[in-house]
């Protein structure tokens, strides 16, 4: 057998950033198109419609690699089976750690929960480890010392992960809650993590600079870069 001669054509049209196709399939999600790159990471950012019939937009190696399953339809679903099956429960009621866990979630995901303004609106997240998982949750934070103690962010304008969590007393928190960094952006006083969601600008990139030493306004004016 031979193909000399003849033009063999492509079963699938050739893959694009990211290495997709539209069309190809990740658990719930079917990708639609390239949308562009994040000027962050260079991330291929696609946008995909879930089996729920919701539309996300989402690097395409997170969804590549299994991070992102859904549009958030699974974890949903997996919260409230394991609260169901399990929810770390002792003698029944649920355990203070696992309502910790639940109520994390829900302010960060939740617009409905009435801290979300606080929490989800200013772009608090849970990290994907956490937000999975209850049991790593605990595994990383450990059991909670005592009844006056909640989950305190070290950086208050950080995200719920582990090298950014640990139980605190309100006193503590209070305390560090001072240390909160305000900055000016077009004469409005607000939270540098509100500043860097205004300006578009990765939260993450902006505290790096801040620990090599920069000023807020500096880190900021640093843009994206
Ligand atoms: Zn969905």
């Amino acid at each position: 057998m031979s193909f000399a001669g003849t033009i063999v054509p492509r079963e699938h049209p050739p893959s694009q950033p990211g290495g997709l196709s539209a069309g190809d399939n990740f658990h719930r999600l079917t990708a639609v198109a390239f949308v562009r790159r994040d000027p962050a990471n260079h991330r291929a950012i696609w946008s995909f419609r879930c089996e729920c019939g919701v539309a996300i937009e989402v690097a395409a190696s997170w969804v590549k690699s299994g991070n992102t399953k859904s549009c958030g339809c699974l974890n949903r679903e997996k919260i409230r089976s394991s609260s169901l099956k399990h929810g770390n429960a002792r003698g029944g009621r649920k355990t203070p750690e696992y309502l910790s866990w639940i109520n994390m979630i829900q302010r960060c995901t939740n617009p409905l929960n009435t801290s979300y303004d606080r929490y989800g609106a200013v772009g608090i997240s849970v990290c994907d480890r956490w937000r999975d998982s209850f049991e790593n949750f605990l595994a990383d934070m450990g059991p909670r010392p005592g009844p006056e103690y909640s989950i305190e962010r070290s950086r208050g304008d950080g995200n719920y992960e582990p090298d950014n969590c640990h139980w605190a007393t309100p006193t503590e928190q209070s305390r560090n809650r001072r240390n909160v960094i305000r900055v000016r952006l077009d004469g409005h006083e607000m939270s540098l993590s509100e500043a860097c969601e205004r300006l578009n600008i990765p939260r993450r990139r902006v505290y790096a600079r801040l620990r090599l030493g920069w000023s807020a306004e500096d880190a900021l004016k640093g843009g994206r870069r």
